[in-house]
């Protein structure tokens, strides 16, 4: 048995701040979150120097970091990602495709199964999402025009016969045949998401119906309100706001979403529906400068500077470049957000929504000791996953 004593520290519980308690680890899980700093003799003892002790960072929503990209067509990609990642308080990760050949896509899930038993001193995974194919072609973004298409149940079940670490899949809920593929998808339980889409709300709704429970990347690449003969229709984000049990997702990197619109999304949405993503490309956790959004050989060519990518032209984003902590501190500075709300955001909520927060998400008895310590400025110290330091600014 391995005993481990986090003390000296602000720990954040779901609903308060505990100033001079104690969390107790037992093989790697949560044994006690105390209210007092208690004697546990045989325990190794981690001193969290009045920082503040939080549940690990969830990232629902990622494709790369640290110079990798999760469809390199490398195990190593994904461990860079991962390892990169935790040093900004990341425990936990969602690794997201891009819309490719469907050949790049089984192998990367392939190597998923390869990278996640070697996953030691990284962010663990929580299986793949798949952005794409089945998009609306006037909402795709930087995602390749070549691919996108309809849902195709032949393919996409063999796809989903291919892997069973799918654990989300995100497409637009207007398209012929997608009520069908998010019946499908939830028959398998995978979560479905709406994104890259240019739906009204009357096919928002019918898409929550049956599945599509999540938006992807809120405000990026979907409709606002648009005019018919005259007649004015709800786009996707008022449908996210109007549909109360939608969750969203929004890319908080300060640049994506400016002030007013992050206190928008707060103020209707409120931090039990929201989860802060970094939908990071490569160049996350790198200097600026050029990179490459997408695969590394047949990817688009784009400039990191601001700290975000730009496309050469400096005409549009092409990507985000947000490590967690950023997330966090852009809540609190630019959106108002208490502390315990934002890091509510990119814990239990982004946990409870991929269905595993019965395990993850809040410093509780029981769950899994996936823990981040930071200071009052969100500078990450120490990086916590399963009971083991797999970070530590102060070296381990
Ligand atoms: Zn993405």
């Amino acid at each position: 048995m391995t005993l481990t004593k986090i003390f000296n520290g602000k720990i954040l519980t779901p609903h308060r701040i505990i100033s001079n308690g104690c969390v107790i680890i037992e093989n790697g899980i949560i044994r006690e979150v105390s209210e007092k700093n208690i004697d546990v003799p045989e325990a190794k003892e981690v001193d969290a120097h009045g920082k503040y002790i939080a549940p690990g960072f969830i990232d629902l929503h990622i494709h790369g970091g640290g110079g990798a990209d999760f469809m390199d067509g490398t195990e190593e990609a994904f461990l860079t990602i991962a390892e990169t990642h935790a040093q900004y308080g990341t425990t936990a990760m969602v690794p997201t495709t891009l819309t490719s050949e469907k050949e790049d896509l089984l192998k990367t899930l392939d190597l998923y199964e390869i990278a996640n038993k070697k996953n030691t001193k990284g962010a663990q995974f929580l299986g793949m999402h798949l952005e794409g194919p089945y998009f609306a072609m006037s909402q795709r973004g930087a995602q390749d025009p070549r691919y996108i298409r309809d849902p195709n149940p032949a393919e996409y079940q063999e796809v989903l016969a291919h892997s069973s670490s799918i654990t989300r899949w995100s497409a637009a809920p207007e398209l012929k045949g997608a009520i069908e593929f998010a019946k499908y998808l939830k028959s398998k339980g995978v979560l479905a998401a709406l994104a890259h889409t240019d739906a009204i709300y009357e096919e928002v709704l019918e898409g929550f119906e049956n599945g599509y429970t999540l938006a992807t990347h809120l405000y990026s690449g979907m409709s606002g309100v648009t005019r018919k003969n005259a007649f004015r229709y709800a786009g996707v984000i008022e449908s996210a706001f109007i549909i109360d049990a939608m969750d969203v997702e929004i890319i908080a990197d300060g640049i994506h979403l400016p002030a007013p619109l992050l206190k928008l999304i707060m103020k209707i949405k409120g931090a039990d529906r929201i989860a802060l993503i970094t939908d990071a490309m490569r160049a996350a956790g790198m200097p600026e400068g050029n990179s490459v959004l997408g695969p590394l050989k047949t990817g688009l060519k784009v400039i990191v500077e601001d700290g975000v990518a730009k496309l050469p032209d400096r005409s549009s984003f092409a990507g985000s470049v947000a490590t967690a902590d950023r997330l966090v501190r852009n809540m609190i500075h630019m959106a108002d957000v208490s502390l315990l709300d934002a890091v509510k955001m990119i814990s239990l909520t982004p946990a409870r929504i991929m269905k595993v927060d019965n395990r993850k998400g809040s410093l509780v008895a029981g769950k899994d000791a996936d823990i981040v310590i930071f200071d009052e400025n969100i500078n990450i110290e120490k990086t916590i996953v399963n009971g083991h330091v797999i970070y530590d600014a102060l070296g381990i």
